[in-house]
């Protein structure tokens, strides 16, 4: 039997040290917020894959879906002969991504190439070559999602030279002294020092920066960026991938804001641990690639497909926007009382289920302190919570639980961050008296 230590021992000889591993834990087991790893050890699970399974592991549901496209068929590629899956799942997401103007979708597998996709079809519509991304927004690890990735380490370093035509702005992260005016006014430095509007092509944004810590984007700034594509033919691209699908309160963020994306890019929750990525916009820019430019060998998985349908399906059905909002109040009220109690939490924030608390070395600095949250993911692993950290700084824990997790385990979660936030900081009452 293989035990943590020995795949561990594995793990390093046979994976390349160029991919992460956050915590020495070899699952062999799931069921909606709850893990099991080869020690046999049961973890609750508020990492989600990382944003990927809303609707929790293993929902029978998607089980079932994914169990009756195995037995028809896995593979034909869409582009040879196309299937019944991909053409639904396409009629789903037209009419469900934000925005009355007619939509059309092109299916991926991953999130960065539906952001290069995205790219690609902002450039082929507007035939311009600029793109303009925000500080601290994360795009993915190809090379034009890499370039438009707005954070260096880890995810530039050594890997240039990068895509030309690239230019970043910085997001507005109030905590951090950054508003939206700022933001805005960067902005037309840009087109004043760098370039000019008419030769850009598209701006893309994260509606809440994702593992930029989430920085909701204030609802003045993505209509003032609207505004900006309007007056200038810029294609606007809504970066969706880790706020999709239900996460925020809504299926999708943008839904907050009162304004249509052209482009949106979705991936991650999409088919709840399988692969599948799309982009979704106004058909008339969907339409503008040449025939035969678009496409993938597994692009639209008839697998992927299957799950997607019956992911957004129980979505609906188990109302999980309104879970996530739930879920939102609980988590929030529990970083609330905790952040009376200790002075390393300097703030807490949420929209719906995408919640996070930021942690400092005093509140009165707001110095970010990134020690300390490495500290704490480590400490609730090794008590059985699996959570993320992230951050243009490196100092934010984020939530990402399944949107199926009762309230019992969430509270049974928070549980366990609160006496490891105790251990990694000592008594959380002493510290706060000193500030
Ligand atoms: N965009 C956003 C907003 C993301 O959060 C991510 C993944 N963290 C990506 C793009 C890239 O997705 P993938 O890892 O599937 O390529």
């Amino acid at each position: 039997m293989s035990n943590n230590a020995d795949l561990h021992r594995r793990r390093q000889a046979a994976i390349t040290s160029g991919m992460s591993t956050m915590l020495p834990v070899y699952i062999e087991r799931a069921s909606n917020a709850e893990l099991w790893d080869a020690d046999g050890r049961r973890y609750i699970d508020f990492a989600g894959g990382i944003a990927v399974v809303n609707t929790g592991h293993v929902h029978p549901q998607v089980k079932a879906a994914v169990a009756e496209q195995l037995d028809a068929f896995t593979h034909t590629c869409v582009m040879i002969t196309p299937y019944r899956v991909a053409v639904e799942l396409a009629e789903k997401l037209n009419a469900l991504v934000p925005g009355t103007t007619p939509k059309k979708t092109m299916f991926v597998t991953t999130g960065a190439e539906a952001v290069e996709n995205a790219i690609k079809i902002a450039r082929a519509h507007t035939k311009r070559p600029a793109v303009i991304a925000f500080g601290g927004g994360f795009h993915g690890r190809t090379y034009m999602a890499m370039a438009l990735t707005g954070k260096v380490t880890p995810y530039k370093v050594g890997f240039g030279p990068f895509p030309g035509d690239v230019y970043h702005a910085p997001f507005p992260i109030a905590y951090h002294g950054i508003d939206t005016a700022d933001s805005l006014a960067a902005l037309e430095q840009l087109f004043k020092y760098d370039i000019e509007p008419e030769r850009v092509a598209a701006i893309i944004v994260e509606p809440v920066l994702g593992e930029g810590g989430f920085y909701i984007a204030p609802k003045e700034f993505l209509q003032a960026l609207r505004a900006v594509c309007d007056k200038h033919g810029i294609v606007f691209i809504a970066d969706e991938i880790q706020t999709g699908f239900a996460r925020t309160g809504r299926m999708f963020a943008m839904e907050h804001h009162g304004i249509e994306a052209d482009l949106v890019t979705m991936a991650k929750s999409l088919a709840g641990g399988f692969p599948l990525a799309a982009v979704t916009g106004k058909a008339q820019i969907m339409d503008a690639p040449v025939t035969g430019g678009l496409g993938g060998t597994f692009a639209a998985s008839p697998i992927s497909c299957a799950a997607a349908l019956a992911v957004i399906d129980v979505m609906q059905k188990e109302r999980l926007p309104e879970r996530a909002n739930q879920i939102g109040e609980q988590v929030t009220s529990r970083l609330r009382s905790m952040q009376s109690r200790f002075s390393c939490i300097g703030d807490v924030r949420g929209l719906g289920a995408m919640i996070a608390m930021e942690l400092v070395k005093d509140p009165s600095s707001r110095t970010p302190d990134a020690d300390l949250t490495k500290a704490l993911v480590q400490r609730c692993g090794a008590n059985g919570l699996i959570l993320l950290g992230c951050g243009v700084y490196g100092n934010v824990i984020r939530f990402l639980m399944p949107l199926t997790a009762s309230a019992a385990l969430i509270d049974e979660g928070m549980d366990i961050l609160e006496r490891s936030l105790r251990e990694c900081c000592g008594s959380g009452e002493e510290l706060r008296t000193k500030n």
